[in-house]
């Protein structure tokens, strides 16, 4: 592990036994890459170069996300509210995915996530959503809640799963863009 600087860009390049660079830019904006053991520094740096637009407009995306309410009973009255709004948005849906496909998750959760907005473990059929999703716009929310219902069906984001999601949420591009900008 070892933090180096490229084009302006400092990061944390670590090594793992993995095929390709994977580079993350943390809610602080600190940005991590990691790298195959094979590679050598200047060429994780070349690729951090090559990476220097999307990881400056990330760190600005992150910049403007609000700050949530340090824990205690604000953060709970903000997730109590978060819950709400999303029970609300989600029940249509829970009831359409049981008619059409007779798929229900077994239990929702709403909790604070650094790096997702939501996720559906298909084994246990609990879905959870990041309470931070509480600050975006309706139908961000609808997309991550119709995204996580066709994990019910479809366990990988493979062709069958993003078939099934453009049969459900057609706009469903145009939503998760507007989420992640
Ligand atoms: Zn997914």
């Amino acid at each position: 592990m070892k933090t180096l600087e490229t084009n302006g860009i400092s990061y944390i390049l670590y090594k793992a036994s993995r095929k390709s660079v994977a580079i993350t830019v943390k809610r602080d904006g600190s940005v991590h890459v990691r790298a195959p053991y094979w590679m050598t520094r200047s060429q994780a740096g070349r690729f951090v170069k090559q990476k220097t637009d999307w990881i400056r407009a990330r760190q600005l995306v992150l910049q403007r996300e609000p700050t949530l309410p340090p824990a205690g009973p604000e953060r709970e009255s903000l997730k109590k509210q978060a819950v709400e709004k999303f029970r609300k948005l989600s029940l249509p849906w829970e009831r359409r995915f049981k008619e059409r496909y007779g798929v229900a998750p077994r239990r929702w959760t709403v909790r604070l996530m650094d790096t997702r907005w939501g996720s559906c473990s298909f084994k246990t059929g609990r879905i959870t959503l990041n309470v931070r999703l509480f600050y975006k716009p309706l139908e961000c929310i609808e997309y991550v809640i119709v995204h996580e219902l066709c994990h019910l069906i479809e366990q990988a984001h493979d062709k069958n799963f993003y078939d099934l999601l453009t049969k459900e949420l057609p706009d469903w591009k145009s939503r998760r863009k507007k989420l992640n900008d």
